[in-house]
């Protein structure tokens, strides 16, 4: 698809039926009915950086810190096993007292004890760094760019660089892991050429996975005050991410499904391969705060897990049984 097609695609005033339909059909001939789930441990809310749309921003004081301690990481690495969940993704906020010491430590550990595939989505690292977290056994790194827009990256990352968010990206896949990246839709001063930039982006590095949810506005913010993405652009988002890079995973988002009880099921119809359910220790889930009213927060992790076998099962779509490696680099 080209630029023009792509913007055309993603105007509210144009049907998305067709879209939507293509993506479905796109999805089902490259990743098949098969849907991956990985379990998602929210391990620390403590943050250095200040990125104005994000709820654990250093400085904001209204946010109870938490950190996950090795063996509680551990033990949620276990109850992903029990449920049958074969990669768990540990994400946090760029905590130093989880540097990458620390993260290779827990990573080996679980690595030791179950046959996990294990994801990181722990922000800028150093390459040195990356290598280190690639070689205690962690399979895959998750980083979204966030937005293509170099303008509107530095406005909402004040304290990160363009430039050096895309070089990290490099060093990910140079260190030799899975790369996922994503964006948020329906950013403030976000153009719909800018979001066909980020689409094509995502075919130009050549992704493993591409994550997309809606920007959603957190009162606790420098951006609390303004209007939250739509569903139907990050659904058209997923549908030509689909279409344009054929055979990534990508995502039905906890944030499709905060703002739309239907959100995670209609991306699964189009173009969406993956679930993340939660697996975060209960008592901490509200804490985890990047924008309010996420789903879960009250659900223990088998409860969640029997709500997305649920939801599969609406759908007629069925569980992956395998580790749900990139289908770009295993074949499998
Ligand atoms: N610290 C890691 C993990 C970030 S949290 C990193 O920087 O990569 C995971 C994702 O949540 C972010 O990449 C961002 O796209 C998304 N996110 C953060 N705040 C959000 C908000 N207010 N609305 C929607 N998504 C948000």
């Amino acid at each position: 698809m080209t630029k023009e097609e792509i913007i055309a695609a993603l105007s509210p005033d144009t049907d998305p039926a067709q879209l939507f339909a293509l993506a479905d059909q796109v999805r089902r001939e490259y990743v098949g009915e098969d849907v991956h789930l990985r379990g998602l441990i929210e391990f620390s809310n403590h943050c250095r950086r200040r990125c104005y749309y994000c709820g654990i921003r250093a400085g904001n004081a209204k946010v109870r810190r938490y950190r996950l301690t090795p063996d509680q990481i551990l033990y949620g690495a276990r109850s992903a096993v029990s449920l049958n969940y074969k990669t768990i993704v540990m994400q946090s906020g760029e905590d130093p007292a989880w540097g990458p010491k620390e993260l290779a430590a827990i990573v080996e550990k679980v690595k030791k004890e179950t046959a996990l595939a294990i994801t990181l989505s722990v922000g800028e690292h150093s390459k040195e760094d990356y290598r280190t977290l690639r070689a205690a056994g962690a399979d895959r790194f998750l980083l979204r760019f966030e937005t293509s827009d170099r303008r509107l990256f530095s406005m909402l990352k004040p304290d990160s660089n363009y430039d050096q968010r895309f070089r990290c990206l490099a060093w990910l896949k140079e260190a030799g892991f899975q790369v996922g990246s994503g964006v948020m839709a329906g950013l403030p001063g976000q153009t719909s050429e800018s979001m066909a930039d980020d689409i094509l982006l995502f075919k130009q590095l050549e992704l493993d996975m591409v994550g997309i949810g809606p920007f959603i506005a957190n009162p606790d913010t420098p951006l609390g005050g303004a209007p939250g993405g739509t569903l139907d652009t990050a659904l058209r988002m997923v549908a030509l991410t689909r279409i344009v890079t054929k055979n990534t995973h990508i995502p039905a988002t906890t944030a499709m499904g905060t703002i739309d009880a239907q959100g995670r099921q209609k991306a699964l119809k189009c173009g969406a391969n993956v679930l993340m359910p939660n697996i975060s220790p209960t008592e901490y889930r509200t804490d985890y705060s990047l924008y309010p009213g996420k789903i879960c927060v009250n659900e223990q992790p088998e409860q969640c897990g029997a709500c997305v076998d649920a939801m599969l099962a609406g759908l007629g779509r069925k569980r992956a049984e395998g580790f749900g490696h990139s289908l770009k680099t295993s074949g499998e």
